[in-house]
C-alpha cells in the first residue's frame, strides 16, 4: 500500500543547538515546525561534561541538561518533535521531497539543515576491531568502565583537553598522544591538562596500532614520528578525540558543499544555493563549532525561513490579485 505523504511548512533536520533553537523561533512564529532528531537526539552536547562557556548558566550546566531544557523549551511552543532520521532528499521539484527511516515521506515547504557533525576516527583496522571493547569516541559516555585503570587518548584539541581532564578524575592514568610538538587546543584548556598530575602528555606521538588479546584492548603500539622510534604502552582503553565531520552525507549532490563537507551557506545569511532551504550549525560551520555560535545561527535560519515563506505568500497573493482585476 502506497503511503500518504505528508505536507508541512516547515521541517528541521537535527536536534542539536542550532536546531532547538530554529525550533523555538519558528514554533513562536506559527511555523508548525516538524523537527526529526536523527539517531543521536540532542547531538553532540549529550556526549559532553560541564558546560562553563554558554551564556546564560553561570554555574556551568552538563551538555545532556542543556540539550534537555532545549528540548523543553521547543515543546512548549508547539514543536512536534519525532524521532527518526532523514535517509533521503529530493530537491529537484517544490515543496521539497524528504524521505524519514527510507518509508516516510514527506513535502516541505522549507527546510532547515542542522545536522551537526560527528566524531572522526583514526582508521586503523585494529580501532574498528576494538571499537567497543576499549576504544571509544566518547570519554563520558565510557570512561567510567575503566576506572583505576591506565588510558590512552589520542587529539591535542580543545575536545582532547577535556576529556583527558575527565578521564584524570577517573582513571589511574592518562597518556595523552599528541602528534606534534604542540597542542591545538586553548591556552586554560592546556593550562589544565599541564596542571593534572595523572596525565602524561607524549608529543609527536602517532598511533600505529591498537593492541589487544582478541577480546580487549591489552595497549597501543606508537611511533615517535621525530625519532623514529616504536614504542608499545600497556593500557586497557584507547580515547580518540580528534575531531569532527559534518553530518551532511545524504545531502551530497543536492547542495553545494566545501571539500570537507560543511554546507555553504550565503556568508551572513543561513541560505543555501537552493531557494528555502537553509542551514545552521556544525553542518555549515568549519571555524567556530561552538553550542552558542550554533544556537545563534540557528535562529538566523529561523527568520531566514520564516522570511521566504512570507515573500513567497505575498508574491502568490499578488498573482492570485493580478489573475481576479
Ligand atoms: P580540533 O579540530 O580543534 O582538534 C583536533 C585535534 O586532533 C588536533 O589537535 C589534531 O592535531 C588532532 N588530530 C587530528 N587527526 C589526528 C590523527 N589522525 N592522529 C592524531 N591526532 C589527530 O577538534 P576538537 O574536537 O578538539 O574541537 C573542535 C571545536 O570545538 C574547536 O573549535 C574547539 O575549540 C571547540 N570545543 C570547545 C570546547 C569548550 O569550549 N568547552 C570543548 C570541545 C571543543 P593537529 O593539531 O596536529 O592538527
Amino acid at each position: 500500500m502506497q503511503s500518504i505523504t505528508e505536507q508541512i511548512k516547515c521541517l528541521i533536520i537535527g536536534s542539536g543547538p542550532a536546531g532547538y533553537t530554529a525550533a523555538i523561533y519558528t514554533a513562536r512564529a506559527g511555523m508548525e515546525p516538524v523537527m526529526y532528531t536523527g539517531m543521536n537526539p540532542g547531538g553532540q552536547l549529550t556526549q559532553t561534561t560541564e558546560v562553563e562557556n554558554f551564556p546564560g548558566y553561570p554555574e556551568g550546566i552538563t551538555g545532556p541538561k542543556m540539550m534537555d531544557d532545549f528540548h523543553k523549551q521547543a515543546l512548549r511552543f508547539g514543536t512536534d518533535i519525532r524521532f527518526g532520521h532523514v535517509s533521503a532528499v529530493d530537491f529537484n521539484s517544490y515543496p521539497y521531497e524528504v524521505t524519514i527511516d527510507d518509508e516516510k515521506k514527506i513535502n516541505a515547504e522549507t527546510i532547515i539543515i542542522s545536522t551537526g557533525a560527528s566524531a572522526k576516527w583514526l582508521g586503523l583496522e585494529s580501532e574498528a576491531r576494538y571499537n567497543g571493547f576499549g576504544v571509544s569516541g566518547c570519554a563520558v559516555c565510557d570512561g567510567f568502565f575503566f576506572k583505576g585503570q591506565d588510558v590512552a587518548l589520542v587529539g591535542a584539541g580543545d575536545t582532547a583537553a577535556e576529556e583527558a581532564t575527565y578521564l584524570s578524575k577517573l582513571v589511574n592514568k592518562v597518556y595523552m598522544l599528541v602528534r606534534r610538538d604542540e597542542f591545538r587546543a586553548s591556552k586554560p584548556m592546556i593550562e589544565r591538562v599541564l596542571n593534572t598530575p595523572n596525565i602524561e602528555v607524549i608529543f609527536n606521538t602517532e598511533t600505529l596500532e591498537v593492541l589487544g588479546d582478541g577480546l580487549n584492548v591489552t595497549g597501543i603500539k606508537t611511533l615517535n614520528n621525530k625519532t623514529g622510534q616504536e614504542m608499545d604502552i600497556p593500557v586497557s582503553g584507547l580515547f580518540v578525540a580528534i575531531g569532527h565531520q559534518p553530518n551532511t552525507g545524504i545531502f551530497k549532490g543536492s547542495l553545494e558543499m566545501d571539500e570537507t563537507g560543511y554546507i555553504k551557506t550565503v556568508p551572513g545569511s543561513t541560505a543555501t544555493a537552493l531557494e528555502g532551504v537553509f542551514c545552521c550549525g556544525d553542518a555549515q560551520d568549519p571555524r567556530y563549532r561552538q553550542a552558542v555560535t550554533a544556537a545563534g545561527t540557528g535562529c538566523m535560519a529561523a527568520l531566514d525561513a520564516e522570511r521566504f515563506l512570507a515573500s513567497r505568500d505575498s508574491s502568490l497573493i499578488h498573482l492570485a490579485a493580478a489573475f481576479t482585476a
